[in-house]
């Protein structure tokens, strides 16, 4: 048998997982950079990746029970994220792809996060993605991923973080701020802020942190910012389907790993009589398995990178850049 390798390394997660001819998922591990105090450094995240690099990769391998030999390709998401990170997840790829003498797909991590939805049953979905650096309301149309709605400013999944960094919460703060808000009762009044499908969140930022300094208790900032800004979220996606038609509303990002998200999306999907799919955390999260189910399409269509030197990261490529060959050629 041969198989696919995905690697991870947009952000504060380096992941790898190795993937069959199928698309079945065999292995999915991950190391993630977190911190009790402050945020996250990029340069200090790219250390982290470099130190995990070997043991995660060993382990990929041990849980699919193969030998590296039997890998054919490697599926590496080299944009949009942190260039530290893609830079040391690339080094690694690379070295790896030398080594096993195969060449390496190039994923955008974004597109990634919807596909990977496949494998909850959603075939043409609007996916809300919602993570630590991005948020977006995406969905297929004539031949690429189109944005229909995104932040203005920072993703959703930072906004949180950075919000709970002020309140020495520590990171990833998201997991937190959902505890917290299970004791809150007081919604605040935060700036409700959406234009058209776009949404920002620094104006939600400063008034949130204004009220802390003011000694409002965090459980009840941590529920107002909950329903304020997942209404948001919720009402930029409710938007998006009813203005492509599209029947399947699909959950992307750590941040809808979020029981609250979730049933605010259930609900509207539930109103609006379309169907709701959300994969499980462990694909909800930062995870190298997407990256590999999707490399794994890209490299049937023929779209492999044999000259490593032509390899390289694209910290800023945007989800509407990619022009989708491998949906095009399977469909047609
Ligand atoms: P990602 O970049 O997709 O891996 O997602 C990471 C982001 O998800 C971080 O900003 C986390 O704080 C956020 N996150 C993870 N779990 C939750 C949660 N339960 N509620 C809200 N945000 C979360
Ligand atoms: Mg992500």
């Amino acid at each position: 048998m041969r198989y696919v390798l995905g690697i991870e390394s947009t952000a504060h997660t380096f992941g790898v997982a190795v993937v069959d001819m199928d698309g079945k998922i065999l292995s999915n591990e991950k190391d993630s950079y977190t911190t009790e105090k402050g945020g996250m450094i990029p340069m200090e995240v790219r250390k982290h990746h470099k130190e995990v690099g070997p043991r995660v990769y060993d382990l990929a391998l041990n849980t699919a029970g193969i030998n590296e030999k039997e890998v054919e390709v490697i599926a590496l998401s080299n944009a949009p994220g942190l260039a530290p990170c893609l830079l040391e997840g690339m080094a690694f790829a690379k070295g790896i792809a030398r080594k096993l003498e195969v060449g390496i797909v190039l994923v955008n991590h974004c597109i990634a996060h919807l596909e990977i939805g496949e494998g909850t049953g959603a075939s043409d979905p609007v996916l809300l993605y919602a993570s630590g650096a991005n948020t977006q309301i995406i969905s297929y149309e004539s031949g690429k991923y189109r944005v229909f709605g995104e932040t203005l400013d920072v993703g959703v999944g930072n906004f949180i973080d950075s919000f709970a960094r002020y309140t020495g919460l520590g990171f990833p703060g998201g997991p937190k701020i959902e505890k917290l808000a299970q004791d809150g009762n007081e919604l605040l009044d935060l700036s409700y802020s959406i234009k058209g499908m776009d949404v920002s969140f620094s104006g939600i930022g400063t008034k949130l942190k204004q009220l802390y300094d003011s000694g409002v208790r965090i459980e009840d900032l941590a529920y107002s910012l909950q329903e304020v800004v997942f209404a948001m979220l919720v009402e930029a996606s409710e938007r998006a389907i009813a203005h492509t038609g599209k029947r399947e509303l699909l959950l992307g990002g750590g941040v809808a790993c979020n029981k609250r998200l979730q049933e605010m999306c259930r609900i509207m999907c539930r109103d609006r009589g379309v169907k709701y799919f959300c994969p499980d955390n462990e694909y909800l999260i930062d995870n190298a398995a997407m990256i590999g189910y999707l490399g794994l399409k890209m490299y049937k269509s023929g779209l492999v990178e044999k000259d490593l030197d032509k390899v390289d990261i694209s910290p800023r490529e945007r989800t509407d850049d990619v022009v989708v060959k491998w949906k095009r050629m399977l469909n047609d």
